[in-house]
């Protein structure tokens, strides 16, 4: 959550310039057994993407949770962009694919944010899954297969209250 707080804090201004709301809606509490980097580097690439191909006046929301059954975290950015149709939808995420958007102009970027975003959910066992319509949006849902850190507190409360734990 904190990670995920900073990284929206520090894109803030550019959404700003851009007439772009950045929302934050549910975001996973604790810890997890992810690398910062890895978790901001996916976090940031996403945004910026959607930043990139929302028209002023639009909404980007972040969202996260973590399902204990499945031990997943999973990190959603939903827009209210150019979309992608569905013939790309695939091979969006191959290296050095950009697809061309009639309102939208992708200076300086070679196509990799979305293959190094797959890249790092799969390292973490997880994925991709994109949800898209021309028009309409783009949500982007990355899967990572990580541990639930405890918190510290609650960690010295589970020693303090086991048995086994007289050493
Ligand atoms: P880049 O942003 O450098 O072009 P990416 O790998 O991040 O490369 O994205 C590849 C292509 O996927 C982009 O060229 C763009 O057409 C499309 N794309 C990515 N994110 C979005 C989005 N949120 N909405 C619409 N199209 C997107």
């Amino acid at each position: 959550r904190e990670k995920t707080e900073q990284v929206a804090r520090s894109m803030a201004p550019q959404f700003r310039e851009r007439s772009v709301s950045l929302e934050k809606e549910d975001v996973a509490d604790g810890r997890f057994s992810i690398s910062n980097e890895h978790f901001t580097s996916v976090l940031s690439n996403l945004l910026s993407n959607a930043l990139k191909y929302t028209p002023p006046g639009g909404t980007v929301a972040i969202s996260s949770k973590w399902d204990e059954q499945a031990k997943e975290l999973i990190l959603r950015v939903r827009d209210s962009g150019v979309g992608i149709a569905p013939e790309d939808q695939k091979r969006i995420f191959d290296k050095f694919v950009q697809i061309k958007h009639r309102d939208a102009s992708t200076p300086g970027s070679v196509g990799l944010g979305l293959a190094i975003v797959r890249e790092i959910a799969l390292r973490y066992h997880g994925g991709v899954e994109l949800e898209s319509a021309l028009g309409k949006g783009s949500t982007f849902t990355v899967r990572f297969k990580v541990q639930r850190v405890p918190e510290m507190e609650k960690d010295l409360l589970a020693v303090s209250n086991n048995e086994a734990s007289t050493l």
